[in-house]
């Protein structure tokens, strides 16, 4: 893609994650020369399957493109091209100050030789990053609501970002939470421009997520809706019709799915025909995935979600 194509398609991104106000065509350029100040990311992986990052450069636009243009990619396990000693030292050395920390995955706080980057503990280094970050992300349900990680029966007691850097390490640094199994690119891209934008953190709800996102739920704006209030059910994956008697967790879960797509800005689950099965949530895994969304007790939440 040539240089203004690939200008164009970042700015038409903004505008669509972020209002026609968001992010204009010179401003996107002035950060392209270096006119704007670019952040400076350290991306770490704590207990996690790395899906946030595959997903991640599977967006519409390469995000390794924008990654390299807009902001100074400081540290990300899977994209340096540095490798052991080398590439901790570049953590342990740096010193600048327009610092966003990514974190990916949840952190293992009772057993935390269950994750280490080096010879050190994730932990260590997420503490470490943290005292010289601005702003940290959350990247993925795991790292947002401890997640998988989290999940009833394991012992690794997972907690999640904010609660580490603000509750174990009271570490005074605003945490933005984007859940999602995986998180949604553009997701990454609004919370990325809004701190370039305004140096600090975009508006969030009571569980730290961006309310440009997580303000409604996903049943409010489904494809399916009018099938939802005509009645027309699917009975199993491949009906037409409201996936809701085959468990869909659309109507108690908040993100916006039905607008913002995976793979290539193509594809959600609900468009595939699949149940929404709430990875965007705080319930999410459940212990059975597919009970009805009306069912009361399979919204009820899991009582180890202490650690969010
Ligand atoms: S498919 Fe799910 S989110 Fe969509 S209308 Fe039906 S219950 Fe709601
Ligand atoms: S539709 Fe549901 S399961 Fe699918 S990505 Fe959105 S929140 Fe997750």
């Amino acid at each position: 893609m040539k240089r203004r194509e690939f200008l164009k398609a970042v700015h038409k991104m903004l505008i669509a994650v972020g209002g026609i106000q968001f992010f204009t065509f010179e401003e996107l350029e002035a950060l392209e020369f270096g006119d704007i100040k670019k952040p400076d990311i350290i991306w770490l992986h704590a207990m996690s399957c790395d899906g946030c990052s595959t997903s991640f450069l599977n967006a519409e636009i390469s995000i390794l493109d924008i990654l390299t243009t807009f902001t100074n990619i400081i540290f990300h396990p899977t994209l340096m091209a540095a490798t052991g000693e080398e590439a901790l030292e570049i953590i342990e050395k740096y010193n600048g100050n327009n610092l966003m920390l990514v974190t990916e995955g949840a952190i293992p706080l009772d057993l935390p030789h269950a994750c280490l980057m080096g010879e050190k503990f994730i932990s260590d280094w997420i503490e470490f990053v943290g005292k010289k970050a601005k702003i940290a992300v959350s990247a993925g349900t795991c790292a947002t609501f401890n997640g998988i990680c989290g999940m009833k029966d394991m012992y690794t007691e997972a907690s999640s970002l904010r609660y580490f850097l603000q509750e174990e390490k009271k570490l005074d640094i605003p945490v933005v939470n984007l859940p999602g199994c995986p998180m949604k690119p553009h997701h990454f891209l609004y919370t990325l421009f809004f701190y370039i934008k305004h140096n600090t953190i975009p508006p969030l709800d009571n569980t730290n997520r961006p309310l440009r996102f997580f303000g409604n739920t996903i049943h409010d704006r489904c494809i399916y809706y009018h099938d939802y209030q005509e009645n027309i059910f699917a009975k199993k994956i491949g009906d037409r019709g409201c996936l809701f008697k085959l468990g869909c967790q659309g109507p108690v879960t908040k993100s916006d799915c039905v607008k913002s797509l995976y793979s290539y800005d193509k594809y959600n689950c609900i468009k595939s025909g699949h149940p929404c099965v709430g990875c965007a949530s705080e319930n999410f895994p459940r212990t059975i995935m597919f009970k009805r969304s009306d069912d009361k007790r399979a919204i009820k939440k899991y009582k180890n979600f202490k650690r969010i």
